[in-house]
């Protein structure tokens, strides 16, 4: 084999077992990304066989958070960052500071010197991007006002942890207790200050350059009627940005991305660019769980039992109840704080990040990193049952039911529990077909409910009262919480048959005498949807042949 395959080994041998183990995992009904992890932890150097190349995974990984942070800006505008800095800014600094003082605090109880103990807080204290976006988008909520808040918290917790990786090496010394009298003032602040103005001058440069440069780009390609130059460009931004900002700015990947994500979403162009983005988007999302696995030793498990509870349970625990107590005392309704707990319930690359620096830099012991490593697994692993507890939670306090303030009135709700609506239509997809249906069914005043995957189309919808979940239709709970179960019929009215199959599917295990109609293009697709469910599969080509039958028919009468 020629010696330069790293790259390609790691790619593949990574995705393959993601896929086998993530495909065994949702058969036994847990989560997906459980499977990544373990296929992390079977390619890592810690378990025998295949030992995947430790220096590109994260690089992988870090592509895949690029990509995710770039769609995360395409549905944010700028507006919605102003609306939510006031609780984000203030939230995410008293959570930081809490889970850092509770990291400390047991850090110091096994006797570690306050350095190690402060760059351990830390570590717990930040939240993974991955997780965090899978999380919300998964449920459908990322569009909403708790998910705005849940990002414009992550956008903090990013900003402050571009700063502590500089400061971190300027304060060694002061911390380790070597010379630390000599570092003056002047030190401490000037990183801070050099970072923040490097912080400032690319937002700057964002929002006067790049705002008008980056659309007028876009627009130019859409306008050579080439797809596939359009997704370049659209790659090429992300990642080119992104890139930009970290060698440039010494920003991190992550807020390049989503600077010129957000830039984007003011031109119409935005939907189709966050469209071009997903399939990628999707697999390095996954190459970035199996690196998380790739590094934890799961010996620790058996040899530190005690301090790894303890750092699970500050992860968990100990940062949701902080963050918790810190929303409530901004006067937001109990659901928003329990979303935004249930987020920050898990650590991940930038604890890595921070933990290398850290032993680096002799101010954590290998220990310390060994434990945070365990602790993110565990964390990802468990965040599912986070949000299922959330679900209870939510569900009980519908059913003892006390008027409380809404966050925001006008913003829209997206019901996390099962629509009330009963005897309506569900309708999966609003594109160029479910658009049709949905105007004629209002016309007729038959009660529906829309699913639809991208959030930009279905706004006015919303305006009118219409009641709509964002998201994908075949993920977990999708139907139920459309209450398909009460529904007079299901239209699937969109173009992927697979992904149609699987929500057809879904809804059948729900009712078996719900009618079912789904949208197909092939003879094939027909049969595939039927033997999932379906009462009546439409293939639109037939639709549209006879539609010219008719036509021509008539011209010719
Ligand atoms: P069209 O082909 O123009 O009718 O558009 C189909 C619509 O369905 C688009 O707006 C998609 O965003 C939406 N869509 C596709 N797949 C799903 C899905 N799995 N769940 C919800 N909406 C979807």
């Amino acid at each position: 084999m020629p010696h330069e395959t790293a790259l390609i080994a790691t790619m593949s041998v990574a995705l393959a077992l993601a896929f086998v183990f993530g495909f065994v995992a949702t058969r036994l009904r847990l989560p997906a990304i459980v499977g990544y992890l373990l296929a992390g932890v079977a390619v890592g150097p810690f378990t025998p066989g295949f030992v995947a190349d430790m220096s590109l995974a994260p690089q992988l990984a870090e592509i895949g958070v690029i990509l995710l942070m770039f769609g995360v800006g395409l549905h944010f505008s700028l507006d919605d960052l102003m609306a939510v800095w006031k609780i984000a800014v203030p939230g995410a600094i008293a959570q930081i500071a809490a889970a850092t003082i509770m990291g400390w605090a047991v850090a110091a109880l096994w006797g570690w010197s306050f350095g190690a103990g402060l760059v351990f807080g830390l570590a717990l204290s930040v939240a993974s991007t991955v997780v965090l976006l899978n999380a919300l988008e998964s449920r459908g909520i990322l569009d909403s006002i708790n998910g705005r808040i849940a990002v414009g918290w992550l956008i903090v917790e990013d900003l402050a942890m571009v700063l502590t990786l500089v400061l971190l090496p300027a304060l060694a010394g002061l911390l380790k207790g070597e010379g630390g009298g000599e570092l003056g003032a002047y030190a401490m602040v000037q990183p801070v200050l050099v970072t923040l103005g490097k912080v400032a001058a690319f937002v700057i440069f964002m929002l006067v350059v790049g705002r008008r440069v980056i659309p007028w780009i876009l627009h130019y390609v859409a306008h050579t009627g080439s797809r596939e130059l359009f997704r370049l460009a659209v790659f090429a931004i992300s990642l080119g940005v992104a890139f930009g900002a970290a060698v440039l700015f010494d920003v991190s990947f992550a807020l390049g991305a989503f600077f010129a994500g957000m830039i984007l979403s003011e031109s119409e162009l935005s939907q189709r660019a966050a469209n071009e983005t997903l399939p990628l988007r999707d697999a390095f999302a996954v190459l970035f769980f199996v690196s998380v696995g790739m590094l934890v030793d799961p010996a620790i498990v058996l040899r530190e039992p005690l301090p790894l509870l303890a750092t699970v349970v500050i992860i968990i625990f100990g940062k949701s109840v902080a963050a918790f107590a810190i929303v409530r005392l901004f006067g937001y309704p109990t659901s928003t704080a329990l979303t935004i707990s249930a987020s920050l319930a898990q650590i991940g690359e930038f604890s890595f990040i921070l933990v290398s620096l850290g032993v680096s830099l002799a101010l954590l012991p290998e220990r310390g990193r060994d434990l945070v490593l365990a602790g993110a697994i565990i964390s990802i692993m468990l965040n599912p049952l986070c949000f299922a507890l959330l679900d209870r939670m939510l569900a009980k306090k519908e059913e003892s039911a006390t008027p409380e303030k809404p966050a925001e009135p006008a913003a829209p709700r997206i019901p996390l529990e099962a629509s009330k609506l009963s005897n309506h239509v569900v309708l999966v997809g609003h594109g160029r077909v479910g658009s049709v249906v949905s105007k004629a069914l209002r016309q007729a005043q038959v009660p529906i409910l829309v699913i639809e995957d991208s959030p930009g189309s279905v706004e006015k919808l919303r305006q009118e009262g219409i009641e709509v979940i964002t998201g994908n239709a075949a993920a977990p709970d999708m139907l139920q919480a459309a209450n398909v179960g009460a529904a007079r019929g299901l239209l699937v009215a969109i173009p992927d048959a697979f992904e149609g199959g699987q929500i057809v599917a879904k809804a059948r295990a729900i009712s078996t005498t719900l009618p079912i109609i789904a949208r197909a293009h092939s003879e094939e697709e027909i049969a595939h949807l039927k033997h999932h469910g379906a009462n009546t599969v439409i293939m639109g080509e037939q639709e549209i042949a006879k539609a010219m039958i008719a036509q021509i028919g008539l011209a010719g009468a």
